[in-house]
C-alpha cells in the first residue's frame, strides 16, 4: 500500500513510534526509525521490519536539536533520497503541578513536543511538499483536547499541534499533500507506566471502551492517514481515545 514511499516517524525506538515503524513496514514502506538514545531498541525495530520483509534504516537524532535534525535528514536522503510521510511523533512528559513546574520543566516539553516538530517539519517541508502523496501527520494527544492535571506543559504542546496541523495543511495544500493529526488517548507505553497507578485506575473509568489503547490501535489509524485512500483528508485531528469525551 506505501510501496515507494519513505516514512520518517520520530522516536520510533519504542512505544507508539515503534508501532507506527513497522506498521508502515509491513505496508511496503522504506521506513527511518528515528531515535535519541535507544539505539539497541532502534536497531531491534529495524531487524523486525527487515524479517517481515521490509526495509528500514535507524538514524539517531536529538529532534529538539536543529543541527542534528539536519545532519538525520541528509543521512536520510542518502539512504532513500526525498522523504514522502514525516509522522511527528517523538514526545515526552515531565509531569508536576503548575505550581510545582520550573521554568525548566516547561521548556524541556515545549522544546521536544513543539521545537521537535518545527524542527523536522522545517528540515522536510520540501521535501513533504514535492511528494507525490505527501503526508505530515502530528502526534497529538486527548491531552491537548480535554487539558490534564499535572500536565500544563504537556497539554500545551499537544494543543499547540492543532493550529500547527491546520496552518500546514492550507499551506500544503496547492501541493496535494495533506497535514492531519492523530490524537490518541492513553496508551500503553513506557509514558503511561509514569502514571500513578492509583491515577491510571481513575483514568481507565473514563474510558467508554474500558481498555487503554495499544500502540497497535493508534498505528492503524496512522497507516490510513499515509495512505492514498486518505488524500482528501486534511486539517484533520483523528480522536484514537476509546470513546473518551473532549
Ligand atoms: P515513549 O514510549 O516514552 O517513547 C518515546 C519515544 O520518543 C522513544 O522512541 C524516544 O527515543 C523518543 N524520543 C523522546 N525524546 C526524543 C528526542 N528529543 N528526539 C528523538 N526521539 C525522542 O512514548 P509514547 O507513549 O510512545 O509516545 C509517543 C508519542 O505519542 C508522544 O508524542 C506522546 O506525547 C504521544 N502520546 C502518547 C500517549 C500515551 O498514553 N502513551 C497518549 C497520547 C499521545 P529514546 O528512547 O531514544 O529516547
Amino acid at each position: 500500500m506505501l510501496d515507494d514511499q519513505t516514512c520518517l516517524v520520530t522516536g520510533s525506538s519504542r512505544g507508539i513510534g515503534r508501532a507506527v515503524a513497522e506498521e508502515l513496514g509491513r505496508n511496503g514502506a522504506d521506513v527511518v526509525v528515528n531515535y535519541r538514545s535507544s539505539v539497541t531498541e532502534a536497531e531491534d525495530v529495524v531487524d523486525t521490519i527487515e524479517a517481515e520483509g521490509g526495509t528500514a534504516i535507524a538514524v539517531q537524532g536529538n529532534v529538539a536539536d536543529y543541527d542534528e535534525v539536519e545532519a538525520m535528514c541528509s543521512e536520510i536522503h542518502d539512504a532513500f533520497g526525498s522523504v514522502d510521510v514525516l509522522v511527528n511523533n517523538a514526545g515526552i512528559t515531565v509531569d508536576k503541578k503548575f505550581e510545582n513546574m520550573t521554568r525548566d520543566d516547561w521548556q524541556r516539553v515545549l522544546d521536544v513536543n513543539l521545537g521537535g516538530v518545527f524542527n523536522c517539519t522545517h528540515c522536510l517541508f520540501d521535501d513533504i511538499k514535492s511528494a507525490d502523496d505527501g503526508r505530515l501527520i502530528n502526534i497529538s494527544s486527548v491531552v491537548g483536547q480535554q487539558g490534564n492535571y499535572g500536565q500544563a506543559n504537556y497539554a500545551t504542546t499537544k494543543s499547540g499541534l492543532f493550529g500547527f496541523t491546520r496552518t500546514l495543511a492550507l499551506e500544503l495544500a496547492s501541493s496535494g499533500s495533506t497535514a492531519n493529526c492523530v490524537a490518541p488517548g492513553f496508551v500503553k507505553t513506557d509514558m503511561l507506566e509514569t502514571v500513578p497507578e492509583r491515577v491510571q485506575e481513575k483514568i481507565l473509568q473514563r474510558i467508554p471502551l474500558d481498555r487503554f489503547a495499544t500502540p497497535g490501535d493508534v498505528a492503524g489509524i496512522v497507516r490510513f492517514v499515509a495512505s492514498e485512500d486518505a488524500g482528501y483528508m486534511t486539517g484533520q485531528i483523528l480522536a484514537v481515545n476509546g470513546g473518551m469525551e473532549w
